[in-house]
């Protein structure tokens, strides 16, 4: 069993690179991979780059050469469900691209040739990858200061379980944000966050028949203060919940 660890951004990869023993650096694609032994763990970690097309190629070739047997993709996103709060955690049920529209060809939403529009995460390693993230939240190890006074002080940081999804746009006002949430839910789907990789690293795991699980901590609301959200997490906190989840899991499995 070897594990691939994703990340969009090298902030997200958290230190996790530093803990590694036996570390055998690899590139390919313009993609630096790390090969080695994390926690007692066959791993490979990788950087997917911002974007479906960039995290699909690293996919790949996580799944073409170096023969990964599951894929865990840990990262900040969005929060869209009325619950999700900076400093939550969401780890994805499931994945919906929420700029695929093939309509009226197809559904909207609905990937052309797979017949469905949400494609489904790995149903143990996603309850392990739950685990972990509670776990983690438990310990307490997840305060933060909130840059932007509207984020809750003090708000406990909640693990949630639920739909994702992922698309070619940083949404980053509010009416944008509600018009996703809104659109989505009129059809059924109740979205807690948005992204823009992991729906195609789902795509991609489902294709080779590779397990796959996802945990996105909330770096921000998708609203008129995303700009001023994101990067203070992503610099301040992002690394502490990937170093603290993905310890966790690695002990689960
Ligand atoms: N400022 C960054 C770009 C980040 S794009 C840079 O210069 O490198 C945002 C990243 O965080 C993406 O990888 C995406 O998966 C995630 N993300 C966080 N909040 C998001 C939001 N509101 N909408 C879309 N993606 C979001």
């Amino acid at each position: 069993m070897t594990t691939a660890i994703l990340s969009a951004l090298p902030e997200e990869q958290g230190s996790l690179m530093h803990a590694l023993h036996h570390p055998e650096r690899i590139e390919r694609a313009g993609r630096r991979f790390w090969r080695g032994e994390l926690y007692g763990q066959p791993v490979v970690l990788a950087l997917s780059g911002i974007g479906k097309v960039a995290a699909a190629t690293t996919a790949t070739l996580l799944a073409e050469r170096f023969a990964v047997t599951r894929m865990v993709f840990t990262g900040v996103a969005g929060g869209l469900g009325d619950s999700v709060q900076v400093g939550d955690v969401v780890v994805a049920q499931d994945y919906l691209q929420h700029d695929m529209d093939a309509s009226p060809l197809f559904a909207r939403w609905e990937l052309p040739g797979y017949g469905l529009a949400r494609m489904p995460c790995d149903t143990a390693l996603t309850t392990a990858l739950f685990a972990a993230a509670s776990a983690y939240l438990a310990m307490g190890g997840a305060g933060f200061e909130p840059k932007n006074a509207a984020v809750t002080r003090g708000h406990a940081a909640r693990a949630h379980r639920g739909l994702i999804v992922s698309g070619d746009r940083f949404v980053c006002t509010s009416a944008e944000s509600a018009a996703l949430r809104q659109a989505l839910a009129a059809a059924g789907h109740a979205v807690l966050a948005v992204e823009m990789e992991g729906a195609s690293v789902a795509q991609v795991c489902h294709d080779y028949g590779l397990p796959f699980a996802a945990v996105r901590t909330i770096s921000d609301r998708a609203d008129d203060s995303a700009h001023v959200d994101f990067p203070h997490f992503v610099t301040h906190v992002a690394s502490r919940y990937s170093d603290g989840i993905v310890h966790e899991l690695l002990r689960l499995l």
